[in-house]
């Protein structure tokens, strides 16, 4: 995955030294595909519509070429970085001050679930660049504290869920307060139709890049097992006892008895960054979630994923368990399966062109 197609570079961009030094530290040796196609395009300010598979690189696809065009000197914002979820922005503003850790670019990450007075008071200060979701920056913007008007980048990452029903008047709105030359950049694994109508209102001349083609799967081996739907929690844990089989972090890091923790949007926000740091961080090992964690998350040590409720389309499975192969990583994913189920799992794997097998006893280590 990581061996790119056209044999470019870092050095190729004419990038500044100092992000330079920031893409190598955090150990990229060269740019992926997308972000081969991506970042001389993004650097020359065209509009940008990309599609590729999950894992592939997007975020830096746009984050280099975003930290490229910050003036450090000029204290304005400079790129607006919108995101579906909270713990999506704190990833991706972790990327940016990584990349950019040479640069003295300041970013903030600004979502809801978190008091307003304290994102005015930040943003007194000097910001470059904005993460955020959708609802808590139109507010700001509406206020007058977060000022677009000189900021000529506006990238959507997950544009599809960005421009679904439930955000995309916002996005719109938004957009109302950014200069009319900006660049709008759009990237996502999947492009519904309100993207292609989204694109045709305000993209100029889009560059697109489509690089789907590739199998999307590849690496992770799947499994159906066929389960009454009260049956599912007694099988869930039948699975977690297997523990040792489905460890993914060193045994030390959970000793005899295993830790699960559960994520999901009705919780406190410190209470649902504290698991999804020790989720991160292997403290909790088993994470049973609610598809608030299926876009864009990246968590390598994430080997496994189990899927309680088999999803009804194939665009969900693809996020659900396209993240267990990133970059190369093999990955396994368990989906239990009811009677009601079992044309839709059909369906799945005719659409995916792909192969669920059924579980086997006992599952080889190494294929994940
Ligand atoms: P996507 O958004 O396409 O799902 P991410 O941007 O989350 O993918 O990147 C997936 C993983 O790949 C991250 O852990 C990231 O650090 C790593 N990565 C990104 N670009 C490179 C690169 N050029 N070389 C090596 N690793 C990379
Ligand atoms: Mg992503």
């Amino acid at each position: 995955d990581v061996t790119n197609t056209k044999g470019n570079e870092f050095e190729d961009y004419f990038l500044k030294r100092e992000l330079l030094m920031g893409i190598f530290e955090a150990g990229f040796e060269r740019p992926s595909p997308i972000q081969e196609e991506s970042i001389p395009i993004a650097l020359t300010g065209r509009d940008i519509l990309a599609r590729a598979k999950n894992g592939t690189g997007k975020t830096a696809a746009f984050v280099i070429p975003a930290l490229e065009k910050i003036n450090v000197k000029k204290h304005k914002i400079q790129a607006l970085l919108l995101v579906p979820t909270r713990e999506l922005a704190l990833q991706t503003s972790q990327v940016c001050k990584t990349l950019g850790k040479h640069m003295g670019v300041q970013v903030m990450v600004t979502t809801g679930g978190t008091t307003l007075k304290d994102d005015i008071l930040r943003l007194s200060e000097i910001v470059h660049i904005v993460v955020g979701t959708p609802g808590r920056i139109l507010d700001l913007a509406g206020k007058g504290v977060a000022d677009f008007n000189e900021c000529p980048t506006f990238v959507m990452d997950e544009a599809d869920k960005l421009l679904s029903p439930e955000f995309s008047p916002i996005v719109e709105q938004l957009l109302t307060y950014f200069p009319k030359d900006r660049q709008i950049m759009l990237y996502s694994a999947t492009f519904p139709l309100i993207v292609k109508s989204f694109k045709d209102k305000y993209l100029v001349k889009p560059y697109e890049i489509n690089l789907m083609d590739e199998l999307t799967l590849r690496g992770v081996t799947q499994y159906y097992a066929f389960v009454e739907e009260r049956q599912k929690v007694h099988c869930l844990n039948t699975l977690f006892s297997k523990q040792v089989n489905l460890t993914f972090l060193p045994q030390s890091t959970a000793p005899n008895q295993s830790i699960h923790y559960f994520l999901h949007a009705k919780m406190l926000q410190s209470h649902r960054n504290r698991v999804f740091h020790d989720f991160r961080n292997g403290v909790c090992r088993n994470l049973v979630c609610s598809d608030l964690l299926t876009r864009g998350i990246d968590i390598q040590a994430v080997n496994v994923v189990i899927n309680f409720d088999f999803p009804k389309n194939a665009e969900t499975y693809l996020h659900r368990i396209g993240r267990s192969g990133r970059f190369g990583h093999l990955g396994l994913a368990i989906n239990l399966i009811t009677y009601e189920d079992r044309f839709n799992l059909y369906k799945i794997e005719q659409e995916l062109g792909t192969e669920i097998q059924p579980i086997p006893p006992v599952i080889d280590k190494r294929l994940y």
